[in-house]
């Protein structure tokens, strides 16, 4: 019989699962507290449960977690970056950044990707696989016990399309969420995606107070399906139907992504498409210098470039930021840190 996955389980689920061992109530909290509020990622730290129990547990679940393969601190900002391995021997990476307002954890929700967006680094040897619950809970345990801080902010931008794997991030999302947990606020988590329609109008439906960006990248479909494969199936106008429809509905702001690629998507015409498209809407643009990645030539445009695109959208009322990058020196981009890795493993 394989074993049970203890850290994906809701309180309930775990209470019930329990009682079939015949435990009593109080070791639902005190089991549900070591794996959620601690973070403990074997049995035997469970110190206040006497060593059978612990060997009762240990021979029905499993708890999912992953350890530190390396650890890059960037010298310029302090932005940490690890790779992770998971219990199977894949590797995810997660980023830690440090804000005015706390620390934030940009975690993985796939081993992977198969949205073959032409600028990322993830998606270069497609989907190994999704990440359960646990696992995506154990990169924000890890970094929290590594660093001995409290992750207060979550974005759910590392490797993989948190749509693609949306039952377990909804799942994620409701065990970080619980107080007897994390007890991280929705409003501090962000979901990207790079724009899967009818997972839109799922979220939409869950209503649920955290921020969702779409990574546009784009103003028309020429461009986008280009980069990014997905908007053959969902385009530009699909899209943006669905992100205004979830404003509506939800009256949350929705964050554009748009990542500024030398001589691809940063002239003034862009510039113009991209005002007249998001026009009205809740929302706001974040610009970012795209990451070089080795295996592609994308440049990322230069700071006048940038300057004229930013005072276009101004000038045309959109809301608009141009993203500081953090951890340049690092490798800390999505997917390049686990690309390297293996590479110089002699795996894919
Ligand atoms: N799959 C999700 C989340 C992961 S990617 C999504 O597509 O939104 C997180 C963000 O980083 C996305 O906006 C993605 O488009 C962007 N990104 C990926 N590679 C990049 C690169 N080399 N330079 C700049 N942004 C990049």
């Amino acid at each position: 019989m394989s074993k049970i996955d203890i850290k994906s389980m809701t309180k309930d689920e775990l209470s019930l699962a329990l009682e079939e061992i015949k435990l009593p109530r109080f070791r639902t909290n005190q089991i549900f507290s070591w794996l959620h509020q601690k973070g403990v990622s074997s049995f035997d730290e469970m110190s206040n449960l006497s060593k059978q129990l612990r060997e009762t547990l240990d021979d029905r679940f499993i708890i999912k977690s992953c350890v530190i393969e390396t650890k890059r601190v960037s010298r310029e900002d302090g932005t940490i970056k690890y790779l992770f391995k998971l219990s199977d021997g894949e590797y995810i990476e997660s980023v830690l950044m440090k804000y005015k307002y706390g620390y934030s954890l940009c975690v993985s929700t796939q081993v992977g990707c198969r949205m073959g967006c032409k600028f990322c680094a993830s998606t270069l040897g497609g989907v190994i696989r999704d990440l359960s619950a646990s696992e995506i809970l154990s990169q924000i345990h890890m970094a929290q016990n590594d660093e001995n801080v409290r992750v207060s902010h979550v974005v759910l931008m590392g490797m993989g399309e948190p749509f693609d794997n949306f039952e377990n991030v909804k799942r994620f999302l409701f065990l970080a969420n619980c107080d007897e947990g994390l007890n991280l606020s929705m409003r501090n988590i962000s979901l990207s995606t790079c724009g899967i329609v009818p997972k839109i109008y799922e979220l939409m439906d869950v209503n649920l107070q955290l921020t969702l960006s779409v990574s546009l990248h784009a103003p028309n479909d020429k461009i986008r399906s280009e980069l990014m494969p997905i908007n053959k199936k969902y385009n530009v106008s699909e899209l943006i139907k669905a992100c205004r429809d979830y404003t509506k509905n939800t009256s949350r702001r929705i964050s554009f992504e748009y990542s500024m690629i030398s001589g691809v998507n940063d002239s003034d015409e862009c510039a113009y498409e991209l005002s007249q498209l998001l026009k009205g809407m809740l929302c706001h643009v974040n610009l970012i210098p795209v990451n070089n990645v080795r295996e592609n030539n994308f440049v990322k445009s230069d700071d006048n470039r940038l300057k004229k695109f930013v005072s276009i959208l101004e000038k045309n009322s959109i809301n608009v930021t141009v993203r500081r990058t953090l951890g340049k020196d690092i490798e800390a981009s999505c997917g390049q840190l686990r690309k390297k890795h293996i590479s110089t493993q002699g795996g894919e």
